[in-house]
């Protein structure tokens, strides 16, 4: 196969996984000391892992799922 076509192919896998990774963002900016939903404390390492949590991590469990499309009652 031509080196040209295998580079090319490797770049465009590349960037597409740049794109995935980017749309898995889901927050920016600062995340919070208590969740938002349930006002219990995040803990400093979800906090700092979860790049502007808002959400506890059961919480965020729960909305996950809901946003699986998953209903819980
Ligand atoms: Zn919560």
């Amino acid at each position: 196969m031509d080196e040209h076509l295998i580079e090319r192919a490797q770049r465009e896998q590349d960037e597409e996984l740049q794109r995935l990774i980017a749309s898995r963002v889901q927050y920016q900016g600062e995340s919070l000391a208590e969740c938002e939903e349930c006002g219990v404390e995040i803990p400093l390492a979800r906090r700092e892992a979860v790049r502007g949590c808002r959400l506890c991590t059961e919480c965020q469990a729960f909305e996950d799922k809901r946003n699986a499309g998953v209903r819980l009652g």
